[in-house]
C-alpha cells in the first residue's frame, strides 16, 4: 500500500509551503487508502525547538490532518543511522576517510588554480582498510558512482537526469560518528516503509544523492514527486514579506477557518477542471499527483478571503458563535447563544472571523453607546425628533418580531413625510453606533425590546 510522510524540521512555524506539502501527502494517502506518517527532523538540535514541534502538531490538527501512529523522532534514531553507515562500509559500498581538514582545503584549493569543479577524490576510497591508522578521527563517506547517469521519473517534474560524475562521495557519519541529514532521511524513510516522497522542488537535488544510499543499500526506491515552491504575488519565492505566515497566524491573526485555508492550499498548484470550491471528501476522491501543476503558484490574500467567506457562510452558527466569543473574550454561554442567534444576519457579509467578531460588537456594547464618525453623521439636527416618534411607535409594539417592528417604523416614515431610510439610518446609528450593520429589524429583535428603546431613548435629546 501507499505510505508518505511529512517530515518537517522543526526550527519555525509550520508556514503554509509546509502544510501545503502535508496536505498533499496526507490527501495522497488518503486517496489510496494508504498510511500518511509524520516524522519530525529534529536532528539539528541548536535550531530545533519544543515550541516549533507543538506548533506544527497543532497547526496538522487544525488542519484535520491527522497521521497515523506516533510522530517518528528523527534524532532519537542516531544509532540506527550509524548502524546502516557501517554496513555500507562493511559492504564495500563506503568507506572511512581519514583526510584531515588541510588536505580537503589543499585538494579544493588545486581544483582551483587549476579552473575544474571540485571534486572529491579520497585516497581512502579505494585503500585497503587494513592500512587505516589506528587511532585518527575519521568520517565515512559513500562510495558514489563516477559512471553513468542517475534518473528519477518524479511524478510531478518529470524525467530529470544527472550525470554520475557530478555526485559527490558525501559524508555519510561525522567525524563525531553523528549521521548527516542525507543519510537520515534515507533510512528513516526506508524503515518507515515509505512508498512516495512528496516535498517541495528545493529538495529535488538531494533527491539524486539520497538515491544513491538507497542504491547501495539495494533497498526499493520510492516514488519521488517534487512540488513548486510557493511564490509570492510578485513571483518572488514566498517570504514574510509576502505574507508568508505560520498557519496559526492565518488562524489567530487573519481569522481563517481551516476548511477555507485546506481549500486554497489544495488549489495552489493543483487543479480539477475549474473546481474552485472543493471539499474535503470531494479532494480526497481527486487528489492525483498528476494534475499537480510544474510551475510556481503564485499566493493570493484576497483569494484565500473569498474562500473564507464562503466557508463562514457555510459554517454552523453554534460554531461561528464559539469562535467569536473567544475572540471577544467573552465565554459565557449567554454571549454565545447570543451570538448564535445573530449569526444568520451577521455572517453574510463577514470575509474573515475578526469582520464577524467586529459586526458581533454592537450586541453587548454598553450604553450610552460610542459613536463612529459615520455614525455620528447620521444623527443630524433632526434625529431626535425622529427616534422620539420612533421610540413611541415602537413602545406601543406588541409581539417584537420583525413583521410588527417594520410595520410600525414604516408607520413613522409616513407620518412624517420621508423615507424609510431617513428613518432607518439614525435608528441604525442610535442602535449600533455604527452607519453599517444587519438589517434594522433583525437588529431590533437581536437587541430585545428593553435595550432597543433604551438605545433609542439616549438619542432623543
Ligand atoms: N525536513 C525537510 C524540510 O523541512 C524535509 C525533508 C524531506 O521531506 O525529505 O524541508
Amino acid at each position: 500500500g501507499v505510505v508518505t510522510r511529512f517530515a518537517p524540521s522543526p526550527t519555525g512555524f509550520l508556514h503554509i509551503g509546509g502544510a501545503r506539502t502535508a496536505l498533499f501527502n496526507w490527501l495522497f494517502s488518503r486517496h489510496h487508502g494508504g498510511k500518511f506518517l509524520l516524522r519530525i527532523e529534529d536532528t539539528d538540535r541548536a535550531r530545533s525547538t519544543d515550541a516549533a514541534i507543538e506548533a506544527i502538531l497543532d497547526g496538522m490538527r487544525w488542519l484535520g490532518l491527522d497521521w497515523d501512529g506516533d510522530a517518528v523522532f528523527q534524532f532519537s534514531r542516531a544509532a540506527r543511522h550509524a548502524e546502516v553507515a557501517n554496513e555500507l562500509v562493511a559492504a564495500g559500498r563506503a568507506y572511512r576517510c581519514y583526510m584531515t581538514q588541510e588536505e580537503l582545503a589543499e585538494a579544493r584549493a588545486a581544483a582551483e588554480r587549476e579552473r575544474r569543479p571540485f571534486r572529491l577524490n579520497s585516497p581512502w576510497r579505494d585503500a585497503d582498510p587494513s592500512s587505516a591508522p589506528a587511532d585518527k578521527p575519521f568520517v565515512v563517506r559513500i562510495k558514489a558512482p563516477r559512471e553513468g547517469e542517475t534518473v528519477i521519473d518524479d511524478q510531478v517534474q518529470g524525467r530529470v537526469t544527472v550525470r554520475n560524475e557530478e555526485l559527490d562521495d558525501m559524508v555519510l557519519l561525522r567525524s563525531d560518528g553523528t549521521p548527516t541529514y542525507m543519510l537520515a532521511v534515507v533510512v528513516d524513510d526506508h524503515d518507515m516503509g515509505v512508498t512516495h516522497v512528496i516535498r517541495g522542488d528545493d529538495h529535488l537535488n538531494n533527491a539524486f544523492r539520497q538515491l544513491t544510499i538507497v542504491k547501495a543499500m539495494g533497498w526499493p526506491e520510492p516514488v519521488y514527486a517534487h512540488i513548486p515552491l510557493i511564490h509570492g504575488s510578485d513571483g518572488a519565492k514566498l517570504s514574510k514579506r509576502h505574507g508568508a505566515l505560520g498557519v496559526e497566524a492565518y488562524r489567530d491573526e487573519l481569522g481563517i477557518l481551516p476548511e477555507a485555508l485546506g481549500n486554497y492550499l489544495l488549489r495552489l498548484g493543483w487543479g480539477y477542471g475549474d473546481a474552485e470550491i472543493v471539499s474535503r471528501e470531494q479532494a480526497i476522491e481527486w487528489f492525483d499527483l498528476a494534475n499537480v501543476g510544474k510551475s510556481p503558484s503564485r499566493f493570493d490574500l484576497k483569494k484565500l478571503e473569498n474562500l473564507n467567506g464562503h466557508y463562514i457562510r457555510e459554517a454552523a452558527d453554534q460554531r461561528l458563535a464559539g469562535l467569536v466569543a473567544e475572540r471577544l473574550a467573552m465565554p459565557d454561554p449567554a454571549t454565545r447563544d447570543l451570538l448564535a442567534r445573530a449569526m444568520p444576519v451577521l455572517k453574510v457579509r463577514a470575509a474573515n472571523l475578526n469582520e464577524l467578531a467586529d459586526g458581533a460588537r454592537f450586541l453587548f456594547a454598553v450604553r450610552p453607546l460610542p459613536m463612529d464618525e459615520a455614525a455620528t453623521g447620521l444623527l443630524g439636527s433632526d434625529a431626535p425628533a425622529l427616534l422620539a416618534a420612533v421610540h413611541a411607535a415602537l413602545d406601543a409594539v406588541e409581539s417584537w418580531d420583525t413583521e410588527a417592528l417594520e410595520g410600525a417604523v414604516r408607520q413613522v416614515a409616513e407620518a412624517q413625510g420621508v423615507k424609510l431610510g431617513q428613518v432607518a439610518q439614525p435608528l441604525r446609528a442610535a442602535l449600533t453606533g455604527r452607519k453599517t450593520s444587519p438589517g434594522i429589524f433583525d437588529v431590533l429583535v437581536l437587541l430585545g425590546r428593553d435595550e432597543s428603546l433604551a438605545r433609542i431613548a439616549d438619542r432623543t435629546a
